[in-house]
């Protein structure tokens, strides 16, 4: 198989916690016994998206969203490692079914980007690898079950998969005739933009199916010009983009920060969907935001932005029949 320049991009990402203190210039800022060398869920972050990181500050809201901490190591009471009991609502494998009208594929186990504070850090994802008989089996459960209209592809990271292999899948999924609409979330578009292919583009522009795509992106600093590059591409194919953030301590817990980005991510072609509480996972329990501080910056957003710029407050509530407001 030729490699494009994405694949390219993804086999050189850091995986060394060494050699990005060295490229950020952190390597005395930084106390080395705070950090972890070789965590079980390892560094893994595209160069271009360090390039967007600035030099010399430990705080930066890009590098705290990869730098692996000892931190993570700690036991929270009321952090598990699944936290939204995904594994009682998946009727097949590598598809949830929890919300009425839409599934939810794993498609790909990994991502090209790991963030610190994953909901899925923990997913089984070798038990939910689409093989092809797995994908048989999910497009089997889904045209037998007229209520779906909608097939969100998720992961991990699911534009981790050959343009080839998309080709397929939506080729397939256009043939079950109450499926209308198809979203991807994925951070591709904002962490490796050249995914954004031309042959993707065609089988998107092609398809019967109307397409969303959820990008993930938590703070301004993250949108460059490559990236509302790859925003326009896909707005030409007549794609709608969201964005979905999580609220990160730290990060992106301060009025001025969710305003930002807010009007940065307009500015790129994306309108905010949803701002999400952190979910209770393992290891991730140093960047919950309380909800009594949570409500209070929601307050503020709401009360500078026009409203089509104010993502919505949610949590994820295990059994419960959407995302719940807060
Ligand atoms: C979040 C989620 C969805 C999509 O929910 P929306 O409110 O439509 O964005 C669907 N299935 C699962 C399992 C989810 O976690
Ligand atoms: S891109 Fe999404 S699925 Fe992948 S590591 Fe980050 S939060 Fe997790």
């Amino acid at each position: 198989m030729v490699k494009g320049n994405w694949q390219k991009e993804i086999s050189e990402a850091i995986t060394s916690v060494d050699e990005l203190l060295n490229i950020l210039d952190l390597q005395t800022s930084i106390a080395g016994d705070q950090l972890m060398f070789a965590p079980e869920f390892k560094l893994l972050v595209p160069r271009a998206y360090v390039s967007r990181m600035q030099k010399g500050n430990p705080q930066d809201p890009l590098l705290l969203q990869v730098l692996p901490r000892v931190l993570e190591a700690c036991n929270v009471e009321g952090f598990s490692v699944d936290p939204l009991a995904e594994r009682a609502v998946s009727p097949v494998p590598g598809l949830l079914h929890k919300y009425y009208g839409r599934v939810l594929i794993t498609m790909a186990a990994s991502c090209a980007l790991n963030c610190r504070f994953c909901f899925r850090r923990h997913f089984p994802y070798a038990q939910n690898i689409i093989d092809e008989n797995t994908c048989m089996g999910i497009l089997a459960y889904i045209a037998n079950d007229k209520t779906i209209t909608e097939v969100i592809l998720s992961g991990g990271e699911p534009l981790l998969i050959s343009d080839a292999k998309f080709n397929t899948f939506i080729n397939a999924l256009e043939k079950i005739e109450h499926v209308k609409i198809l979203r991807i979330h994925s951070r591709m578009p904002i962490v490796v933009s050249a995914r954004i292919t031309e042959e993707l583009l065609c089988s998107l522009r092609k398809s019967r199916l109307q397409i969303v795509v959820v990008v993930h992106c938590n703070h301004a600093n993250e949108l460059v010009s490559a990236v509302t590059e790859s925003i326009d591409k896909l707005r030409a194919a007549k794609v709608s983009v969201l964005n979905q953030s999580v609220l990160l301590r730290g990060i992106n817990d301060n009025a001025d920060a969710l305003i930002a980005l807010s009007y940065k991510l307009f500015n790129s072609g994306i309108l905010p969907y949803y701002l999400h509480m952190l979910d209770k996972v393992q290891g991730a329990a140093h960047f919950a935001v309380s909800d009594t501080l949570a409500r209070r910056l929601l307050a503020e957003v709401q009360s500078k932005l026009p409203g089509y710029l104010v993502p919505q407050l949610v949590r994820e509530v295990p059994r419960a029949t959407s995302k719940t407001r807060l």
